[in-house]
């Protein structure tokens, strides 16, 4: 049983290694992001409430998020362990979260912290370019298409998320530094706390994640 917490800021590469955790341990995914999604979506009332902060860019109240996890984490199956991703934010919901893992018997196997520094995420994020259509990803420098501005996959045009516009991403960094940056020393204090370079390619990240976890794991 494999139960992990990953973080990191935005743009640090956190999507791409969850993906990559969750397919090699087979886990389930918990990410408060994409239920807020998928409320908004339907409609239904969680997700009018949330569209009021998410749309603003702002993180949506304690309360109603560590109340959307608690019900997951207590009708869920998880026979592989269970991987969070995007929650806790603030300190408030990782003490809830605490409570709510003792109250069900569970616990963290692991918080993994992928590591990037702002000026590289800066540079990262401006030069990210997204398909609308198939959702696969560029980077003007570091991944190109093989056709400016077109998606080798569809041929469709590249366009830049408005989540990577510059103003959008220094927000979300300056939420992140004031709100979410605290819970590491948290989790350090704890024993929990697994730090990652994220500066290298997304294989030798994904390979060095699951070596230290098989070293904690006990088995190699
Ligand atoms: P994400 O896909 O994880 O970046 O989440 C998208 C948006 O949903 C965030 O920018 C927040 O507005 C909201 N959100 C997701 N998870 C949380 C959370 N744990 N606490 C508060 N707001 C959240």
């Amino acid at each position: 049983m494999l139960n992990l917490l990953i973080m990191g800021k935005p743009g640090a590469g956190k999507g791409t290694q969850s993906e990559r955790l969750l397919r090699h341990y087979q886990l389930t995914h918990i990410s408060t992001g994409n239920i807020y999604r998928e409320e908004m979506l339907k409609g239904s009332p969680i997700g009018i409430e949330a569209a009021k902060y998410i749309s603003q860019g702002e993180l949506v109240p304690d309360d109603l998020t560590n109340n959307i996890v608690r019900d997951v984490l207590a009708n869920g199956n998880f026979p592989n362990g269970f991987m969070l991703d995007g929650y806790p934010r603030t300190k408030a919901q990782a003490v809830a979260l605490d409570q709510m893992l003792e109250e069900f018997g569970m616990s963290l196997t692991a918080v993994i912290n992928v590591l990037v520094d702002d000026s590289i995420l800066l540079e990262r994020m401006a030069g990210r370019r997204v398909c609308p259509s198939c959702n696969a990803t560029y980077h003007i420098k570091n991944h190109p298409p093989k056709i400016e501005c077109t998606c080798d996959a569809c041929g469709t045009k590249l366009i830049q998320r408005a989540d990577d516009l510059e103003e959008s991403v220094l927000n979300r960094l300056r939420i992140y530094n004031e709100k979410t940056k605290p819970l590491l020393d948290y989790y350090k204090r704890r024993h929990q706390l697994m730090v990652i370079d994220g500066v290298r390619s997304s294989d030798d990240v994904f390979n060095d994640i699951v070596e230290k976890l098989g070293e904690k794991n006990g088995h190699h």
